[in-house]
C-alpha cells in the first residue's frame, strides 16, 4: 500500500548435513515476514555446492562461483563439511574461505547474547548479563595461510605460521568495533596478548588506541585473551562489544556460544562493510553429521543468522521480531525448543511454533 517495494534476492547455500536441514527453516521464516508485510519481497537462488559436489566435480563449488554470487544482496549459507568423504580443508578453503577472502568480508560479527537463565551454565547470570557482541578480524591474522616447512623429516626440522596484520584491515576492523560501539553502550574491548606477542599484538594495540582518537566518548579496556577467558566466565556482563584477531576471536566465541546457551544459538555474519561484495551468513556450528537426517538440528541458530542479515540489510525491525521471538521460544515455549536444548520438538516443530510467536508479534 503506498510505500515502493523493496526486493532482496540471496543466493542460498543450503550445503551439507543439517545444512540443509536449517536453511529450509529460515527460508520459512523469511516467506512469513514477506507474507506479513506489504513492501518486502524476498527471493532465493539455490546453488547446490558442498561435499556432495565435490564427490561429482572434484570441487567444493563453480569454477565461477563467485562471479555467480557476485549480483546478490546476500548469501545465506547452511553448513558444508562431509568429513568421512572430504577432507575438513578443502571444505573451508576451497568454500568458505574462498568466499569470504574472494569478497572481502573482513568482519565476522558474532552476538552472544543469553536469552533465558535455564540456558546458562555459569551460577547466578541473569539474562542482562551475558549480552554482547563480537567484531572479529576475518581475513587476515593468525589464519592468513602464510609459513612453510623446513628441513623437513630431519632433527633440525622447522616450521613457520606467519600472521599477517595489516595497517589496513586491522584499522578497518577496529574502525568497524568503535562504530558498533558508538551504537550500543559506547563500550569497547579489544582482546590481544601483547605481553608475549611483541610485534602483532603491540602494532594491535597502537591501532586500536590511535583509533581510539576519534571516538573519545567510547570506554575501552584491553585484556590478554588469557585473561579474557576468565572474566567471561566469571563477570560476562563487564563486555558489550570485543574486538579480537581471527585466532583469539574464534576461541573465544566458541566460549561465548556456551555462556549463551550452547552451539545452536550460534549466529554469525561474514560482512564486507563497504557493500562492495555480498556479504555472508552462516551459523557457526558445523554439518553436524552426528544428527543428520534425525530431524533434530536446532534451527534457531540459522534463523538468528537471517536476523542478522535483515540487519544488514537495513531492515532493523523486521531483525528485531525475529530476536524477540526467539527470544520467546527460550522463555515461553521451551518445549518447543529441540532436545539440544532440553526441548522436545523437531527441528520443524521448533519452526513451526517460533512462526506462530511471529504472527502475534507484528
Ligand atoms: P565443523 O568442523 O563444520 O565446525 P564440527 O563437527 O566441529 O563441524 P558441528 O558440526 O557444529 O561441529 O557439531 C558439533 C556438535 O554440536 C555435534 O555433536 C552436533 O550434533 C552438535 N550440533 C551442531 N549444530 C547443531 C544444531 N543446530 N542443533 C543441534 N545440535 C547441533
Ligand atoms: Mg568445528
Amino acid at each position: 500500500a503506498g510505500g515502493a517495494m523493496v526486493r532482496f534476492l540471496s543466493a542460498v547455500i543450503p550445503g551439507d548435513g543439517i545444512g540443509k536441514e536449517v536453511v529450509p527453516q529460515a527460508i520459512r521464516v523469511l516467506d512469513l515476514l514477506e507474507e506479513l508485510s506489504d513492501d518486502i519481497e524476498f527471493s532465493y537462488r539455490y546453488f547446490p555446492w558442498g561435499s556432495q559436489y565435490y564427490i561429482k566435480h572434484g570441487r567444493m563449488m563453480d569454477e565461477n562461483g563467485l562471479r555467480k554470487l557476485e549480483e546478490f544482496d546476500a548469501i545465506l549459507l547452511g553448513a558444508v563439511g562431509l568429513p568421512s568423504l572430504v577432507p575438513d580443508h578443502i571444505t573451508l578453503r576451497e568454500l568458505l574461505i574462498h568466499i569470504r577472502q574472494g569478497f572481502d568480508q573482513y568482519i565476522n560479527l558474532r552476538p552472544i547474547v543469553l536469552l533465558d537463565e535455564r540456558d546458562c551454565p555459569l551460577k547466578g547470570k541473569k539474562v542482562n548479563d551475558v549480552d554482547m557482541i563480537f567484531v572479529r578480524e576475518n581475513s587476515e591474522g593468525e589464519y592468513s595461510g602464510i609459513g612453510g616447512v623446513f628441513r623437513e623429516g630431519s632433527s633440525e626440522e622447522i616450521v613457520l605460521q606467519t600472521a599477517v596484520f595489516s595497517r589496513r584491515k586491522t584499522q578497518k576492523v577496529v574502525n568497524y568495533a568503535y562504530q558498533l560501539a558508538q551504537k550500543r553502550k559506547k563500550q569497547l574491548t579489544s582482546v590481544t596478548k601483547s605481553n608475549a606477542l611483541n610485534y602483532s599484538m603491540v602494532f594491535w594495540d597502537k591501532i586500536f588506541n590511535e583509533c581510539g582518537e576519534s571516538f573519545p566518548n567510547i570506554k575501552t579496556d584491553q585484556y590478554h585473551v588469557d585473561a579474557m577467558s576468565m572474566h567471561m566466565l566469571r563477570s560476562p556482563e563487564l563486555f558489550d562489544v570485543v574486538v579480537a584477531s581471527n585466532l583469539f576471536g574464534d576461541i573465544l566465541t566458541d566460549l561465548g556460544s556456551v555462556i549463551q546457551g550452547g552451539i545452536g544459538y550460534a549466529a554469525a555474519a561474514n560482512l564486507n562493510p563497504e557493500r562492495t561484495y555480498p556479504s555472508m551468513f552462516e551459523p557457526v556450528h558445523g554439518s553436524a553429521p552426528d544428527i543428520e537426517g534425525k530431524g533434530i538440528a536446532n534451527p534457531v541458530a540459522m534463523i538468528w543468522t537471517v536476523k542478522l542479515m535483515l540487519d544488514f540489510l537495513g531492515q532493523g525491525e523486521l531483525a528485531q521480531l525475529i530476536l524477540k521471538s526467539i527470544r520467546q521460544l527460550a522463555t515461553e515455549g521451551r518445549k518447543f525448543l529441540t532436545p539440544d536444548c532440553g526441548g522436545e520438538a523437531t527441528t520443524q516443530g521448533t519452526t513451526d511454533y517460533l512462526l506462530q510467536v511471529i504472527r502475534k508479534n507484528i
